[in-house]
């Protein structure tokens, strides 16, 4: 899980990873916010309508869901429990109350925090990206503060002031999360029972 306040640079990133490792599989989100320029229903998000987004909610088709800035994010549970039954990644971009909750399901799940190198610098990108009203902004970075807070909760933290460094350092957690025994142990089931290896109780 790849957590942080909007304009740390997070989706950049994300973005970044998924090129270099196809292997991984990106949980596209649900959303009842409307799609930004650029951004393509089904690759981004799945864009929905407040009623679309209960029903999911009411048929527990999402794994976990939040509130964000007055809009409404949810994981769809398709694909995701069978991707991780098959040992594959599975990588989401959430925020810290869906966190929480996916850590209930999966007590596995890596948390990892991607903050910005100043506040300052937060400020300037949430503006940079020009694609949001000032009141928006301002709710952004006040919600910013909240989602820092709960930084402590996730495994890694990465600081993201030089791209290509936060990219590497994403890389190697990615790295290191497959070689936990648990990964391990399913990605290579067959070895670890010719082995004689069982699962730690
Ligand atoms: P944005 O509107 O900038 O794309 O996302 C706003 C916030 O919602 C970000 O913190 C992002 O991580 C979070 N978010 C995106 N998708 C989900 C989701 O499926 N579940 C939860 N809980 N948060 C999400």
């Amino acid at each position: 899980m790849v957590v942080a306040p909007s304009g740390a640079g997070k989706s950049t990133l994300v973005r970044a990873l998924l090129q270099q490792d196809p292997a991984i599989c990106l949980s596209v989100s649900c959303t009842t916010r409307a799609p930004r320029p650029g951004e393509t229903d089904g690759r981004d998000y799945r864009f929905v309508t407040a009623a679309e987004f209960d029903r999911m909610r009411e048929e527990n088709a999402l794994l976990e869901w939040a509130e964000v800035h007055g809009n409404f994010y949810g994981t769809p549970v398709d694909g995701i429990v069978q991707a991780t039954r098959e040992g594959r990644d599975v990588l989401l971009e959430i925020d810290w109350q869906g966190a929480r909750q996916v850590r209930q399901r999966f007590p596995g799940a890596i948390g990892i925090f991607i903050l910005p190198p100043s506040i300052e610098e937060l400020e300037s990108r949430l503006r940079a990206r020009g694609q949001d009203s000032d009141s928006v902004i301002a709710r952004r970075l006040l919600g910013a503060g909240g989602e820092i807070a709960h930084a402590p909760e996730c495994e890694y933290v990465i600081i993201n002031q030089e791209f290509s460094v936060a990219l590497n350092e994403l890389v190697q957690i990615v790295s290191a999360a497959r070689l936990r025994f648990s990964s391990q142990a399913v990605r290579h089931a067959q070895l670890f029972s010719q082995l004689g290896i069982s699962a730690p109780h």
